[in-house]
């Protein structure tokens, strides 16, 4: 390879984020995956709030979530947070989301385990919402990344629901969100949703700040 074509590779992806197709970011046959749904969800914890989700954990949807989270694909926030400004579009056009001409919508990441985020490069989660709010605009769309996990969660793969409620419970914490009288629509917004108690413990938490969510939003529901 030349240094041309090392330079490249730099810049462009070499695989599609879903599939590995060469020489794309993100193929036609993924973005259809992307673009599904959004399905109403039944976690078995319950947030109290909508849940949706723009498909299953399983394809294009699991390997982009896995690429974006695990291996540092930054440039998967694009489709991702396409997938997002689609799937929150059909929920205000289904009626599901309730936001007037000129409400202001805020978009709220779950929380992730900071070390974690740091060793990937940034919260994936959070890049792709902001990503969202770019596609939305000139809509009013507000992205509010004010939750953070205390010390001591763990990482949730492989425990219970009953473990992962516990493993989560009270150590969400949220940092004072500026202007939330304005908002008059809150999404909560994560990557994929397993049991629901990320979830519901994040909406619990904000509700303890006066931020009502309205829905919930990810891209797989596991
Ligand atoms: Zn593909």
């Amino acid at each position: 390879m030349g240094v041309l074509g090392a330079l490249t590779d730099l810049v462009l992806p070499r695989e599609c984020g879903g599939c590995a197709a060469p020489g794309t970011l993100w193929c036609p046959r993924c973005g259809a995956e992307l673009a599904d749904g959004p399905v109403r969800l039944t976690p078995r914890v319950d947030p109290g709030v909508p849940a949706w989700a723009v498909g299953g954990y399983s394809g294009a949807r699991r390997t982009a979530v896995l690429a974006a989270k695990e291996r540092g694909r930054r440039d998967l926030a694009r489709p991702l947070g396409e997938a997002f400004a689609l799937a929150l579009t059909r929920l205000r056009e289904r009626g599901e989301i309730d936001l007037p001409e000129l409400a202001v919508l805020t978009l709220v990441p779950a929380p992730t385990r900071a070390r974690a985020a740091r060793s990937r490069g940034g919260d994936p989660v959070a890049r792709a919402v902001r990503v969202a709010a770019d596609v939305l605009a000139p809509e009013p769309v507000r992205v509010a990344p004010v939750l953070k996990y205390a010390r001591g969660v763990r990482d949730s793969v492989g425990l219970s629901a009953r473990a992962r409620v516990e493993n989560v419970s009270r150590r969400i914490l949220v940092a004072p969100v500026e202007g939330t009288g304005r908002s008059d629509c809150v999404v909560l917004i994560d990557d994929v949703l397993t049991t629901g108690a990320t979830a519901a413990e994040s909406v619990r938490a904000l509700a303890g700040r006066e931020v009502r969510v309205d829905a919930v939003l990810v891209i797989a529901a596991a």
